[in-house]
């Protein structure tokens, strides 16, 4: 049976990066930038001021003591989005706001803390003179130009999916607009006679459809556009018309859950097969095994277990990659981390994905088992906050021993 990783291969080869158009920079957060972003400025813009002080030349106040201060007179004074060319001399200081440019010939800035001015109230105009308390070296509490970034840096790069902190970057290099991939259409479906929508009044036989929000909320972490087909019934007629529609919509990739194993009733495969191509319909792991892949009249298909559980796992293992690749970004499994065993954990050989709780335990992160490992058990995926990983081919893990684990959110 195919491996996980080969698996992985097989599907991330049917993925592209969707194509790409400048956004406005109020519409960019949580998009993926589609080109680099190169600074045409030097960051800070001009030398500044990093504090509320006077600007002046340190060899004026060499040796100032609370008992002995130096005297300075006061020639300008600069708030913060002006500027003055009027040069230092010395014996002189100008007053001077955070942000504000230094004026030509000072070399730092002393804060109002450490002079006679030091409680002036809000909008009080400068002194004629200042007596500093405290001496400074050149280039105190000033930020030179280009400190940060220089003319020409890279400061951002194809691929980055764009948080506050990017777009405030890109606000204070005055760029108003950046190359993003559009969001993925992504198409769900969930299939199944038994599957009522969680407002329904129960019958016998029947549960609540719980994939369609799952995948919904999985979707939209990945950062994509979805197009909801809702839960088709065991029939080849039902089936065959929504995934119609996500070729309609013209659809990037079709997600379903159920209908995938070897039932009397599984006719999400059949009908994917009749009009396009399953490559595989099972993977040699646990939970998730019956997961097919293929292209449905040319778009790429997962067929997800049914069970909630072995659904989730096999989005995280799978297509969330294939999201990140159709977005843009690369495609990366979760970063893994080890973690001693509490206790030993069992597998029949095939990759595990089992649910687990990781604590921090007298400094090393230590994993334990959610309760049972049953598909269908949510409640212990709801209590893990790690996928813990048996490999292929290993039955036990012995207790304090070391495994892999994925961080979950
Ligand atoms: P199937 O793949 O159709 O054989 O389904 C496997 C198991 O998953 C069955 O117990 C289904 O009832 C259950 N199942 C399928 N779809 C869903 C769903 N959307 N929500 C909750 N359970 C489901
Ligand atoms: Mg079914």
């Amino acid at each position: 049976m195919l491996s996980v990783s080969d698996a992985r291969v097989c599907i991330l080869a049917n993925f592209e990066p969707v194509e790409t158009a400048n956004l406005s920079i109020d519409r960019l957060a949580g998009r993926v930038l589609a080109g680099d972003i190169t600074s045409k400025t030097d960051y800070p813009l001009f030398d500044n001021s990093s504090v509320d002080g006077f600007a002046l030349q340190t060899s004026d106040i060499a040796g100032a003591l609370h008992t002995s201060p130096r005297s300075l007179l006061v020639t300008a004074d600069i708030r913060a989005g002006t500027y003055s060319d009027l040069p230092i001399r010395s014996g002189e200081c100008v007053r001077i706001m955070t942000g504000a440019p230094l004026p030509p010939g000072a070399d730092a800035v002393v804060m109002l803390e450490d002079t006679d001015f030091n409680e002036p109230s809000a909008g009080s105009a400068a002194p004629h003179k200042v007596a500093v308390y405290k001496p400074i070296r050149p280039g105190e509490n000033t930020r030179k130009r280009g400190d940060d970034i220089h003319a020409g840096d890279k400061v951002l790069h194809t691929g980055t999916r764009l948080r506050a902190q990017e777009i405030g970057l890109l606000a204070m290099l005055g760029l108003p607009e950046a190359p993003v991939y559009r969001l993925p259409k992504v198409a769900l479906l969930s299939s199944g006679d038994e599957l009522l929508p969680v407002e329904a009044p129960l019958t016998p036989g029947k549960i609540h459809d719980a994939n369609s929000y799952v995948l919904t909320a999985l979707a939209e972490s990945a950062g994509v556009q979805l197009i909801r087909l809702g839960v088709a019934s065991d029939t080849e007629a039902d089936v065959r018309a929504r995934l119609e529609r996500a070729v309609q919509e013209k659809a990037d990739v079709i997600i379903s859950s159920a209908g995938v194993s070897v039932g009397a009733f599984d006719y999400v495969k059949s009908v994917v097969e009749a009009d396009g191509k399953l490559d595989f319909w099972k993977v040699n792991m646990r939970p998730g095994k019956p997961l097919a892949f293929g292209k449905y009249h040319g778009i790429p298909f997962f067929g997800l277990p049914g069970n909630p559980v072995s659904a989730f796992v096999g989005f995280e293992v799978f297509v969330r990659p294939a999201l990140q690749k159709l977005c843009g970004q690369a495609a990366r499994a979760h970063p893994t981390q080890k973690a001693w065993l509490a206790e030993a954990v069992e597998s029949d050989g095939r990759e595990s994905y089992l649910r687990a709780i990781v604590t921090e335990e007298q400094g090393r992160l230590t994993a334990r088992l959610t309760g049972h490992q049953g598909s269908g058990n949510l409640l212990s995926l709801v209590q893990a906050n790690a996928l813990l990983i048996v490999p292929s081919g290993v039955k036990s893990l012995p207790a304090s021993s070391e495994a892999i684990i994925w961080l979950i959110e």
